[in-house]
């Protein structure tokens, strides 16, 4: 075997970034979607991981994905490909991540120890953190008797003034230590993109906070402000509950002497109500949605609709955008500060326009046709069916008006649609019928209110009660006692559907 293809993996990771170097410029625009992998996909990270999107995309910048998995013990199995795949389903491309290779992986925080090892150090070095040998019992006394004072629980930042011996002397001893960081007394403050002026001074809340665990991982705050760093992030665009770490994260980027990026908090989702989501509810992973028959697009613009981000025109109407015309006008300084409220109703409109919009296009419009069939197939299998194309697009463009879901139009409400009627049972005249399918025949549009006056005028004419007549009818064509009125079924099924299905009685 040829020497030349033994790379050890530190050489690989360089050749790889060398190469990054020379070919790929970094954009200006550059921003991260960060999400712990402790479960599924929910509308809070779908909203944070769009806007992270948006924002890249309508300044031609780059998307990242960097999975924060340091808390290891809250790590589910499986959450990582199935977040992927969330993304992806919902057309939130990564340009950088863990299944996108690029000049600063890697992109899961696990695989970066190294990283924050040689970080650490630095803040150590320069007198920004320090050792703590504090055991797990000392604190939790501290903890405890803050509690009983009814005082903020905090670290009484002691071992801040171990001497460098002592220091020594605890290491060489073996004592496990975490390192802390020196949260100086310092009311620091930002301009939010979302919410203005924010001033806080960390330290009147906490004490000294962890950055490195003694097992070697870091703790978030340190990890996402040394990966922000290296990564080149420009902006962090991210949910309002982080906010309050947002000023700690400053005075890291101060001890480092980095510039830090410019930070964006987006406002909680909350009920149409203005209570919060439950994880208990069922509306709340993305894969739910998807289950139910919602469509990406549809989703994604019903988040918009309750996170803003957009210009307002007043009547408009709801209406649909692309991917591509959601980042083209999307406007950072619209998204609204205040919790957003979202509106179910919006949702089931949204997906009704987005069958619409795909019945439009011949791509689309075959899948769809195809997943009705499907789904047809999976509710009748044992009973004859007509699932001709011609009719499924028929009904589609009928239904575009009234439904919001594809699985509504296999409800049993609309079995007829499908199930061709069995020849038993069948209460009928053969002689109006036939009268009747002539006189069908002339008639050129299928439309319901039409056909209802032409059925009245029919029913005169031949001397037979309307009702009657539309019972037989109704029968005729569906072999049901229920169902849309006759006119309407009429109109679904449409001109040879409906012949089709009396002339088969009359025989
Ligand atoms: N890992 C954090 C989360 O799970 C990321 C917060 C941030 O974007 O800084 O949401």
């Amino acid at each position: 075997m040829s020497k030349m293809w033994l790379f050890s993996r530190q050489q690989f990771a360089k050749t790889c970034k060398a190469y990054f170097k020379r070919t790929v410029k970094t954009a200006a625009t550059r921003v991260r979607f960060a999400p712990s992998p402790t479960g599924y996909l929910h509308l809070g990270g779908l909203r944070t991981a769009l806007y992270n999107h948006l924002f890249a995309k309508s300044r031609n910048g780059i998307f990242i994905l960097r999975i924060e998995d340091t808390d290891q013990t809250r790590k589910v199995e499986g959450s990582v490909a199935a977040l992927i795949g969330d993304l992806n389903w919902a057309g939130i491309e990564c340009h950088e991540g863990p299944n996108n290779a690029g000049p600063f992986g890697p992109y899961v925080q696990s695989e970066r120890l190294h990283i924050y090892q040689e970080h650490i150090q630095k803040l150590l070095d320069n007198g920004s953190a320090y050792k703590c040998f504090c055991t797990d019992r000392r604190l939790n006394i501290l903890r405890r008797d803050a509690i009983k004072r009814h005082q903020i629980p905090k670290y009484d930042n002691k071992c801040r003034s171990l001497s460098n011996e002592e220091v020594k002397a605890k290491i060489k001893s073996g004592t496990p230590y975490c390192v802390r960081f020196k949260l100086l007394s310092d009311c620091q403050s930002f301009e939010d993109m979302i919410f203005g002026g924010i001033a806080y001074d960390v330290s009147l809340n906490e004490g000294d906070p962890v950055l490195m665990k003694s097992d070697g991982f870091p703790t978030y705050h340190f990890a996402n402000v040394v990966d922000d760093h290296l990564m080149q992030i420009s902006h962090v665009l991210r949910g309002v509950e982080w906010q309050i770490s947002t000023t700690k994260h400053l005075l890291l980027y101060r001890a480092f002497g980095w510039t830090p990026p410019q930070f964006g908090h987006l406002p909680l989702i909350v009920n149409a109500d203005g209570t919060k989501l439950s994880k208990r509810q069922s509306d709340v992973r993305v894969e739910d949605y998807r289950n139910k028959g919602v469509y990406p697009l549809a989703l994604v613009n019903y988040i918009t609709m309750a996170g803003g981000g957009f210009d307002h025109v007043a009547g408009a109407g709801v209406s649909l955008k692309t991917m591509d015309q959601l980042a083209a006008e999307f406007q950072v300084d619209k998204i609204n500060s205040h919790p957003s409220r979202l509106n179910p109703d919006l949702l089931e409109e949204c997906n009704r326009l987005e069958i619409k919009r795909q019945l439009l296009q011949e791509d689309t419009s075959k899948a769809l046709v195809d997943q009705l069939q499907k789904l047809i197939q999976e509710k009748y299998p044992h009973e004859n069916l007509n699932i001709s194309e011609d009719h499924i697009r028929n009904v589609l463009n009928w239904a575009t008006a009234r439904i919001s879901r594809i699985e509504e139009l296999v409800s049993s409400k609309f079995g007829f649609l499908w199930i061709l009627p069995s020849q038993n049972n069948l209460e009928i005249n053969r002689n109006v019928l036939e009268k009747l399918v002539n006189n069908l025949e002339n008639v050129d549009k299928f439309e319901q209110n039409s056909l209802k006056e032409n059925l009245k005028r029919f029913s005169c004419e031949n001397e037979m009660k309307f009702p009657v007549l539309m019972k037989m009818l109704r029968c005729a064509l569906s072999g049901l006692d229920e169902g849309p009125s006759v006119a309407e079924m009429m109109q679904l099924l449409g001109k040879r559907q409906s012949l089709d299905r009396i002339k088969a009685v009359i025989k």
